[in-house]
Parts: structure tokens; C-alpha cells; sequence
């Protein structure tokens, strides 16, 4: 059974934001001000996660009006489909986001066109309906920007690479960064039964810049950060290790994705390469530590399943840098 609130080291509370109903997939973070700065929260995930987020508020102890502050890593409706829902409810709270997304928050009719084509009608239906945010609400947030929670500060990074309106919050109090996207997807529960991380890069399109991403990706692992608040999913370190980790994958994944640039029915063929190339990497400890893949199921779906979008992704950012 997986924990629904985690109480993290740093006054920090995780949420399974239980994202279209299934549990371990994406994470939103309640932190702790100093004082009576109140409470900042980054990641609000889609709309249909918002009541796992009050629920969880009134668990841990944090009324409507404590939550001074909301960040949104980047405007994708899984990290923040939800903002227009969750911004009315907290309403005291100064919204922070990238200045690209920014526009698409208060008028999201083209951030819900563009999640359509991506996600398909489904999908859509499941993450719920992407409000507009009230204008006025939400103040632009470019690198080195400080959010100030009392005695604790939040700077922000701008991580161009997943998209170009990504950003991540970097907290002071326990060098730890609230990674979005950029440092890929984590997988906790693997990483704990074979004792090693389990991770993999995210570079879904139609935005994927490869370059970005690793520049990124370097700075964030030769910077101090210690430890990583995913959003999917959840609280890890060391960083370095596990920035390495993707670093060297993402470089895997986009000199794989040269061997498919040219093939029919691309995208597919190299999701499928990538889903191998990962399973290759765990094969030996799962053996190792008689792990099969059904012990593991949700986990090996979110390493495995979005493996499709990450190669189109790939093969639009390989098209445009040869152009
Ligand atoms: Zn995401």
C-alpha cells in the first residue's frame, strides 16, 4: 500500500496526487514557511487531483488561507491543469509560474487544444476541466527570482528542455529541488527493492530540446542540490547520482533515436527500443533479487508506457537541429 502523505525531512509533506486515479504516479508538495509566512505549494497536478490536495492540506493541518504561495513547475495539465480549480479555493495565494506559461494559465484555450492533440480525448476527460486562472493572480518568475517563506527562500531555476517554460524551485533550507520534469521520472519502489536508483529521462514532445536538457541536467548535478522532490514520483537522493543516471540515458536515448530518423512508423519503433534499452538495465537485478514484472507493475507503466511520447519527442528535436 502506498502512502497517500509522506511528512519529508525539512518540514516538507509529499502527496500522492493519485493522478487520474492511479496512486504513485505524481506528486505535489506542501513546504513549510518560517514564522507565520504560511505554506508555499509546487505542483497542483490535473484538475481531477485537486480534492486529493485539500484533503491532504486538512490532514497535515494547513487551512485555505495559510497557503501563501502555489508554483507551478510547468503549464503540462498533469503539473498544473489543475491551478485554475486550486488558485479559487487558495485564494490568498500568489501564483508562480513561468512567464510563457503564464499567458496559457489565464487563457488556457490553446494549452487545452495542444493537450488534446497530445493526450486524446480520453485522457482529457480523466486529468478534468483546465480552468482559466484569475488574472492578476500569477507573477512571472524568471531565474534567480526569490520566493520568500519567512526565514526560508525558494529561488527559482529556469530548465528550459522538457519545455521551454520549464522551471524549478530550489530550496535553500534542504538543498533540495522540486525537479518537475527535467530530472525525468523516478521510480521509488523499484529503486528500494533492487537497491539501486530506477530512473529515466522525460522528453516528451511537441517542445523536447535535447541540448537544453542536458545543459540543465549538468548544472543541476554539478550544483549543491542534495535531494530531489520529483513529481513523478517522489523525494530522493543522492542527486548527483540520480542526475548521472538520467544524463547518461538521455544521451543514450537521443544517439538511439538517430537509428530511427529515417524508418517508417518511427515514433513506434523507437518507443519500443527505449522500453528494451530501460528493461535491459533492470533485467540483471531483477533477476538478481527475483523481482518479476508483474511485483512492480505500476511503476514498470510509468518508466514503460509514456516511452512513445518521449521518442516523438526525440525525433522532432533530432528533425529541427538538422534543419
Ligand atoms: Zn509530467
Amino acid at each position: 500500500m502506498l502512502e497517500k502523505i509522506i511528512e519529508l525531512k525539512g518540514d516538507i509533506w509529499q502527496v500522492d496526487l493519485e493522478e487520474r486515479g492511479i496512486p504513485g504516479w505524481t506528486a505535489g508538495y506542501y513546504i513549510k514557511g518560517e514564522g507565520k509566512s504560511g505554506w508555499m505549494l509546487i505542483e497542483t497536478g490535473p484538475a481531477s487531483s485537486a480534492e486529493r490536495l485539500f484533503d491532504a492540506a486538512n490532514i497535515i493541518g494547513i487551512s485555505p488561507q495559510q497557503v501563501k504561495h502555489i508554483g507551478v513547475t510547468h503549464i503540462h495539465v498533469d503539473h498544473a491543469g489543475g491551478l485554475g480549480v486550486v488558485s479559487r479555493y487558495f485564494k490568498d495565494a500568489q501564483i508562480w509560474a513561468h512567464p510563457v506559461g503564464e499567458r496559457h494559465l489565464v487563457d488556457p484555450t490553446r494549452l487545452i487544444e495542444g493537450s488534446r492533440a497530445v493526450y486524446g480525448e480520453k485522457k482529457m476527460q480523466e486529468y478534468g476541466e483546465v480552468l482559466p486562472v484569475p488574472e492578476g493572480r500569477i507573477r512571472s518568475v524568471l531565474e534567480g527570482e526569490i520566493i520568500s517563506l519567512g526565514g526560508r527562500t525558494i529561488e527559482v531555476w529556469e530548465t528550459p528542455g522538457h519545455a521551454r517554460h520549464h522551471v524549478c524551485f530550489f530550496d535553500h533550507k534542504t538543498k533540495g529541488i522540486f525537479s518537475g520534469d527535467t530530472a525525468g521520472v523516478y521510480a521509488p519502489h523499484l529503486s528500494k527493492l533492487l537497491n539501486h536508483p530506477v530512473a529515466r529521462p522525460a522528453t516528451p514532445g511537441p517542445d523536447f530540446n535535447g541540448e537544453l536538457m542536458l545543459q540543465n541536467l549538468y548544472r543541476l548535478a554539478r550544483s549543491e542540490v542534495q535531494n530531489i522532490y520529483y513529481t513523478h514520483f517522489g523525494a530522493a537522493s543522492p542527486a548527483q547520482l540520480l542526475l548521472e543516471l538520467v544524463i547518461g540515458q538521455l544521451l543514450m536515448h537521443m544517439h538511439i533515436a538517430k537509428d530511427y530518423l529515417k524508418e517508417e512508423d518511427a515514433v513506434h519503433k523507437l518507443g519500443k527500443a527505449l522500453q528494451d534499452e530501460i528493461k535491459k538495465g533492470l533485467r540483471i537485478s531483477m533477476v538478481e533479487k527475483n523481482i518479476d514484472e508483474t511485483m512492480v507493475s505500476n511503476e514498470m507503466k510509468l518508466l514503460m508506457d509514456p516511452l512513445f511520447d518521449s521518442a516523438d519527442g526525440l525525433l522532432a528535436d533530432l528533425r529541427k537541429s538538422r534543419q
